[in-house]
């Protein structure tokens, strides 16, 4: 039992009669994004490549284009922490994926609803606007999401450009300062962090993964000419899916990066 007094919304336990899966389950907890571009169905796809099962909560409905984000639904807190409660009882959840939140109120319904402790992996992918440009957290979203969510994150994925936005400091543009952001994202309470180095320039795309004490470890591949919309909750529901079938996190880091370069490979 996870709150203190029963409510009609609080988890049980996964039903004794549950068959046996060959297949992990990843809890999703993410926004559709009508165009099949990111979001809900993008992760979902993603972990289907894995051979991974998903469970869901939606936290907002989007309406966008490639161009554009043309409009947001926020699904009622009392409803995801409904879905999340929901997803609990019908599977044994390994690995929980959690992308783009929209509004305080969605980042405290689900801090809420998530298990006590560090037993379930969590990667958290700190979706802040799209690829077009459309606000997909707000500003006091923002501030909820580094309080109250990432020292619940097993690892958090920014980019360049969003490890500045969520320190409130400028783009880096050298390796150094990167190290620096990630460092000081690390010390909000995630036990790691992966700095996707895809929007620096030089032959390859870096990425860092810091860890425990600044344990840094780099991944590096040739730099794609391709850009796809969704590869940020590519990479995270990849890695996800690497935490749900047992990998430790830097394999399971590796594994994703790979699968990303492979599906930018295919466009270019
Ligand atoms: N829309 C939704 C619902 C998302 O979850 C995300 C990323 O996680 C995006 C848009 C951003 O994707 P892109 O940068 O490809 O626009």
């Amino acid at each position: 039992m996870w709150h203190s007094s029963r409510s009609e919304t609080e988890p049980t336990s996964v039903p004794a009669t549950e068959p046996a899966r060959v297949r992990p389950t990843v809890l999703v907890i993410a926004a559709t994004d009508s165009s099949g571009g990111a979001g809900l169905v993008r992760d979902v796809r993603v972990l289907g490549d894995f051979s991974i099962d998903a469970v869901c909560a939606v936290t907002a409905v989007t309406a966008q284009s490639d161009s554009r984000v043309c409009a947001v639904h926020h699904v009622p807190p009392e409803v995801i922490r409904a879905q999340i409660v929901a997803a609990f009882e019908t599977r044994r959840v390994k690995a929980i994926k959690i992308g783009m939140l929209g509004t305080r109120a969605t980042v405290e319904a689900i801090v809420e609803s998530l298990p006590p402790g560090a037993s379930i992996p969590i990667v958290l992918d700190p979706v802040l606007v799209s690829s077009s440009g459309g606000v997909l957290l707000d500003a006091d979203g923002c501030a909820a999401m580094r309080e109250k969510l990432f020292p619940r994150a097993t690892l958090v994925t920014p980019n360049v450009p969003e490890v500045a936005a969520l320190l409130g400091e400028n783009v880096a543009t050298r390796e150094r300062e990167l190290i620096e952001q990630a460092q000081s994202l690390l010390a909000l309470g995630p036990q790691a962090v992966l700095l996707k180095g895809g929007h620096m320039s030089g032959e390859q795309a870096v990425d860092l993964l810091i860890s425990g004490n600044n344990n840094l470890q780099r991944m590096a591949s040739a730099r794609l000419r391709a850009t796809s919309r969704g590869t940020g909750c590519t990479l995270a529901s990849a890695i996800t899916a690497g935490l749900a079938s047992g990998l430790a996190l830097f394999e399971a880091c590796q594994q994703a990066k790979r699968h990303v370069v492979e599906m930018l490979s295919r466009q270019s």
